[in-house]
């Protein structure tokens, strides 16, 4: 609405009225675009009795539009330099709190308690691109429950979200994305959307968390570690990345695959979920 568009054009004066001073190693680009911002609020989809967890909140253009819509809002921001302006900006809202603190610092389960009385809670952040990967494991491995997660991420980032097998872009974080969610891309932003504008085009993602993973693994643990070993040297095949991670005989390794139908000589990027569930549960009963 025009009130978005009003505050949006006020955020120079606002941030100069502070003395801030944008900080490039925290990635700090602040949108400035009304049109992104509502689809980010839009693919939130929060209801009136929902929490949100923002990451990052800068000069709080995202938190103050999230407060609007959520029963709570809890932001983290690392840069301390921002609670001046961010006192200024939502002084109006009593349904914010903002912690200072690195978020990767901070221990999720026990921040998810401030949501007790909420529905369902759901994460925004438009990222610093420089930690996006670290805090979305960090997110996904908490363990806490999330309703969706919308992050505005670098578009090359987003490429490797939704890549396929077979694919230059398709990796170990595509792969263990997916064990936890849902990826859907939202929205294109170029970089003209920030202040400063980034050197890179930039994404809106959603991530739909799974109530259950999508394949059978009785250890996740071995799951990932079998992930990372068959994308660890994608020129090798995966008979070559296994036998090297795991310190298995090749010809036992040969034969474990084959086993279960997979080409031993096949490299880690032509699998899929399925797959690499396949080779965990068969490594799991090679490795006792
Ligand atoms: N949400 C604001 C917006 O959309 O205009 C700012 C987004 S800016 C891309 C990223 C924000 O994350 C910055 O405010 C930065 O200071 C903050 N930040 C960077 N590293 C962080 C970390 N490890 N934990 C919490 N916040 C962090």
């Amino acid at each position: 609405d025009q009130a978005d568009v009003v505050r949006l054009s006020k955020l120079r004066e606002l941030l100069e009225t502070h003395g801030f001073q944008f900080k490039k190693q925290l990635g700090q680009n602040f949108l400035v675009d009304a049109h992104v911002l509502h689809r980010i609020i839009d693919a939130a989809d929060i209801a009136p009795n929902d929490g949100v967890f923002e990451i990052g909140p800068g000069a709080g253009v995202v938190t103050q539009a999230l407060a609007r819509k959520a029963k709570r809002v809890l932001a983290v921001e690392k840069d301390r330099s921002l609670a001046p302006v961010l006192g200024s900006s939502l002084r109006e809202a009593d349904n914010i709190d903002i912690r200072y603190a690195d978020v990767l610092e901070l221990d999720l389960p026990v921040i998810w308690q401030e949501f007790r009385d909420c529905d369902r809670v759901s994460v925004v952040a438009n990222l610093p691109y420089y930690v996006t990967t670290p805090i979305l494991f960090h997110l996904l491995e908490s363990g806490v429950p999330i309703h969706h997660v919308v992050v505005m991420v670098q578009r090359e980032v987003a490429q490797r979200l939704v890549a396929r097998p077979g694919t230059k872009d398709y990796g170990a974080l595509t792969v263990a994305v997916h064990y936890y969610a849902q990826v859907e891309l939202i929205q294109r932003v170029s970089s003209g959307a920030f202040v400063p504008p980034p050197n890179v085009e930039s994404e809106v993602v959603r991530l739909r968390i799974r109530s259950e993973p999508p394949v059978d693994v009785s250890n996740p643990a071995l799951f990932f570690r079998v992930v990372r070993s068959a994308f660890s040297m994608r020129r090798k095949t995966l008979l070559n990345n296994l036998t090297h991670s795991f310190q298995i005989a090749k010809p036992d390794c040969e034969t474990l695959l084959k086993a279960i139908g997979i080409d031993p000589v096949r490299r880690g990027e032509t699998l899929d979920l399925t797959e690499f569930a396949d080779i965990t549960r068969a490594l799991s009963h090679t490795l006792r």
